[in-house]
């Protein structure tokens, strides 16, 4: 192989398939290369003319298939195998050259190999990919960390590849080494609590307004054509119509009740833990995977824990239009958690983060894509320093107006012993971000009785301990 490829490409999974034919449709030359030889060697003979994509045996070969300075795109699973192909092929490169890790990393980890191979001399970039599948075909939004020379040499790619929304390429180089990951991170936690919102959302329709699949699609198909409308809602209308043909009922009802899970959702958790940031309706959707995944044990609790009727036939005084309300404004309860922990996050590791910006490409490509975020994005360009998004006025008056029907909802899942855990997490989170006085006086109270741990007063500064046992 001469060196004349424009870029190279490991790891040919579903997402670098994809991500490879998209990339070699906007006119780029690519080498691939496969752990298992035979996939790349079959997927670059499956070319289309016109898509100039060469397999490699070995890694070498990609190499020496590559212009200078090459760049060297890896699509691999995050974690050893990734660390695997990053270490073999800076072995191969040469200072200048540049890796662009577009799996699923851990920004901790992107941190780390960016620090690596820049000492090496190398550029390094963790790009986040969001859009599945058919994102990474024909247009996801990428959001890439690191240096900005390193960003520059993969950026028109980006920008060719990447979805458009309002014309506007949903790509951003969204800040240094592990900001990019960081970012995506999030995005995927959103994600999680978006979908499980969506979820619960279905579990009140069936179980408490009594509703048909057919009036469930018709409603999730007619949310979508309002404030509700993004990618989610329009799949779930499409996933409640789909029929089973084995059965005839629908397929939704044949699928078991278990969630997986990969980890991104877990790691976002852990990121607003450790940044001290409140994110409870994105814990509770890890957690509600987490539930679910315990099929075995929960069939077992369910023959020995009682509750009350799940469904009345008056659905308990509850209109669907309540529970369009209750969604909408729980899922902007998790963005601003989300973009609490961006916030957050900036702060913590010296990033600036835009987060109209990041906002903005998630209009289009992504999984979590929704006509909310433009009103996100809107916001936080009227006030790039809001510290909340439910602050802004135009949420906070969205919020005012819909919260009575979003509180119907919530009790009535309670009242029901329907779990909604994020519904009601996310109503939590803003009541408790509205209130100017919790209880945590006497939380403080009980950790110096215990603790001796001391409290402040109210009334005057400094360290109070009482012996409340004399
Ligand atoms: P797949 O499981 O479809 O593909 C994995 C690829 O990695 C295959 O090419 C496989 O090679 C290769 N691979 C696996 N283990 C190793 C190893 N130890 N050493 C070398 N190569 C290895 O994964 P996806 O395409 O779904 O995902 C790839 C990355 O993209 C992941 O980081 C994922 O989190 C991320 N991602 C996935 C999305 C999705 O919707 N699927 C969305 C956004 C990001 P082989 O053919 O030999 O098995």
């Amino acid at each position: 192989m001469t060196a004349s490829q424009d870029l190279g490409l490991i790891g040919l999974g579903v997402m670098g398939q994809n991500l490879a034919l998209n990339i070699a449709d906007h006119g780029f030359s690519l080498a691939v290369f496969n752990r298992t030889v035979a996939t790349a060697q079959a997927f670059a003979a499956a070319a289309e003319p016109g898509q100039k994509i060469q397999a490699a045996a070995e890694l070498k070969a990609l190499v020496a298939a590559l212009k200078r300075p090459r760049a060297v795109i890896t699509m691999l699973p995050a974690g050893a195998a990734t660390d695997e192909a990053l270490d073999a092929l800076a072995a191969l490169l040469e200072p200048g050259d540049v890796l662009i890790d577009c799996g699923n990393a851990l920004y901790a980890d992107t941190m780390r190999r960016e620090r690596a191979l820049t000492a090496r001399g190398l550029g390094f970039v963790g790009a986040g990919v969001s859009g599945g599948e058919e994102g990474a075909r024909h247009g996801p939004s990428i959001m890439a960390g690191g240096s900005a020379d390193a960003v520059a040499r993969i950026a028109p790619v980006f920008e060719a590849i990447a979805a458009k929304a309002e014309g506007a390429a949903c790509y951003a180089h969204v800040g240094p080494d592990g900001a990019g990951h960081f970012v995506k991170m999030l995005h995927n936690g959103i994600e999680y609590a978006d979908m499980q919102l969506i979820a619960e959302t279905y579990d009140l329709m069936r179980r408490v307004l009594g509703l048909d699949h057919g009036a469930m699609q018709a409603a999730f198909a007619q949310w979508n054509r309002g404030e509700l409308d993004s990618y989610l809602i329009e799949i779930t209308a499409a996933v409640l119509g789909r029929i089973d043909p084995e059965t005839g009922a629908p397929l939704v009802e044949q699928i078991l009740d278990r969630a997986g899970q990969k980890g991104t959702g877990g790691w976002a958790v852990a990121a607003a833990l450790e940044l001290g940031v409140a994110a409870p309706t994105i814990a509770a959707a890890v957690e509600a995977r987490t539930l679910s995944a315990i099929k075995a044990e929960r069939e077992r609790a369910a023959k020995l824990l009682s509750g009350p009727a799940p469904a009345l036939a008056d659905g308990a005084g509850l209109a669907l239009d309540d529970l369009a309300e209750a969604l909408l404004l729980a899922k902007i309860g998790a963005y601003a958690q989300g973009f609490a922990v961006i916030d957050a996050a900036g702060r913590r590791h010296g990033w600036t983060l835009d987060r109209a910006r990041i906002a903005a490409i998630w209009r289009a490509g992504c999984i979590i894509r929704a006509r909310l975020l433009g009103q996100i994005m809107a916001a936080y360009e009227r006030a790039p320093d809001l510290v909340n998004l439910m602050l802004d006025p135009a949420f906070a008056a969205r919020i005012g107006r819909g919260q009575g029907a979003w509180r119907r909802v919530v009790a009535a899942a309670v009242g029901h012993g329907v779990p909604a855990p994020g519904l009601g997490s996310a109503l939590a989170y803003y009541d408790s971000y509205r209130a100017a006085r919790l209880p945590a006086n006497l939380i403080q109270a009980q950790r110096d009785f215990f603790g001796a741990h001391t409290y402040e007063r109210i009334d005057r500064p400094g360290s109070v301990h009482t012996d409340w046992t004399s």
